[in-house]
């Protein structure tokens, strides 16, 4: 059996980032950065008011209340026209410049109206209620580094300092196929003579799109080598990476090994892990080509373990494996000791922070329900078997502990 992480290197090291591109920002969400982004002006580009107040010296409110004169109004997105001399201020609203002059606003909560003016009641220091050019972001100072995978705020970095083509490297097209005479659509409804509707294609079409990746979906392939074959052939024609699942394990219906086999590209490993154990990986016509195996829960965990970080690192992202907390195994698991064992959990924090797993159901690798009820894998490392109730263990979050419902969040 080939060791886990020796299988993930040898994929990482066989895949070739994608090319570099700008795209427009609004389709940014979920790309890495090909390159640094410099701020190339100071956030905010110019010193203005935190609140609705008055922009004043600091000198004319050493003694409270002072009474100052009212100069103007500026509103945001307008510029004070009027410099500030003492004795005097002017009305700000949040966001507007600042009016030359002045150091500091107070907000209108500590002032009084007068007619023509502003009675001040709080000393204000030097910057109060101010926020300074350059207080996000200065001008020149670097703010996200190559590989960085763009989420929502720092879209929103990117669209604050203009960057309105981020340079990323592009998203990778993925060809996804399920193979097996057993497997009929999602839509069918007699499931007489044996069959089961494709689970597979739609899970990975989900996994794909979150990673980042484009779907282009092959369907179901019968298990004919002469029918794979012109449906890989056609994929290898347009797509970045292939993804099929089933037909690589032992059966004589393993058409995916029956055929890939002889053509030398493609090497069918037996990773030391579980679920997953059989993997086929290689390129088809110079794609690269995950061969899955059939059980749901196995494509789950291998997508996981190879196809993720494959396709993360042919988009540049820096990170390109699942976030790990240490946390307790409360129910403990027997393992098998020859694999590192992905059981698919239940992981939550307690109030002290401690993160707590259990089961999340049948550890079969077709229980795919208690996939969907897990929100990480307890990962058990090959060389430990049993871990009694209790133990220390690595969690991959997958997803974070499930949402609070609106009770949990505010009661009621
Ligand atoms: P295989 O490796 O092709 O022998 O498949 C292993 C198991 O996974 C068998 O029970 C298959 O019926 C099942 N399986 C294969 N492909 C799928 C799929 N796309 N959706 C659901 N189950 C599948
Ligand atoms: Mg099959």
């Amino acid at each position: 059996m080939k060791p886990l992480h020796q299988a993930q290197a040898e994929i990482l090291d066989a895949v070739a980032p994608l090319p570099v591109v700008s795209v427009p920002l609004a389709s940014a969400a979920g790309l890495a950065l090909a390159e640094p982004v410099v701020a190339s002006h100071d956030l905010p580009p110019f010193a203005n008011s935190a609140v609705d107040g008055y922009a004043v010296r600091v000198g004319d409110t050493a003694a409270v209340p002072a009474e100052l004169s009212v100069l103007g109004t500026v509103a945001a997105g307008s510029v004070p026209e009027v410099a500030v001399a003492p004795g005097s201020a002017v009305k700000v609203m949040t966001g507007a410049p600042l009016p030359d002059g002045t150091e500091a606003v107070v907000r209108v909560e500590d002032t009084e109206p007068l007619d023509g003016g502003v009675r001040i009641l709080v000393t204000a220091t030097d910057g109060l209620a101010v926020r300074g050019a350059g207080g996000d972001v200065a001008a020149g100072t670097e703010v996200m580094a190559a590989g960085t995978r763009l989420a929502a705020a720092h879209l929103g970095v990117l669209a604050s300092l203009g960057v309105a083509f981020p340079t990323v490297r592009r998203r990778p097209v993925v060809a996804l196929l399920s193979t097996g005479d057993e497997l009929v659509p999602v839509e069918t409804a007699d499931l007489s003579g044996g069959l089961i509707r494709d689970a597979n294609r739609t899970t990975l079409a989900a996994l794909i799109a979150d990673a980042g990746g484009m779907v282009s979906d092959h369907g179901i392939v019968a298990d004919d080598p002469e029918l794979l074959r012109r449906v890989l052939d056609e994929a290898a024609g347009h797509a970045d990476v292939i993804v099929s699942s089933g037909g690589v394990s032992m059966g004589d219906h393993d058409v995916v090994k029956e055929m890939l086999t002889g053509l030398g590209t493609v090497s069918f490993w037996q990773v030391a892990m579980q679920p997953a154990k059989p993997l086929g990986f290689g390129s088809v016509g110079g794609v690269p080509f995950f061969g899955l195996p059939g059980n749901p829960v196995s494509v789950y965990v291998a997508f996981e373990q190879f196809v993720r970080p494959a396709l993360l690192t042919m988009m540049g992202a820096a990170a390109v494996f699942r976030p790990r907390v240490r946390g307790v195994l409360d129910d403990g698991a027997s393992t098998d000791p020859a694999k590192t064992v992905f059981l698919r959990a239940v992981a939550v924090p307690d109030v002290s922070g401690t993160w707590h797993a259990r089961s999340a159901g049948g550890q079969a690798s077709n229980v795919l329900s208690a996939m969907a009820a897990a929100n990480a894998f307890a990962v058990i490392p090959a060389g430990t078997g049993t871990v009694a109730p209790g133990s220390p263990v690595d969690l991959e979050l997958f997803t974070f502990p499930s949402s609070r419902t609106r009770r949990e969040a505010i009661g009621g």
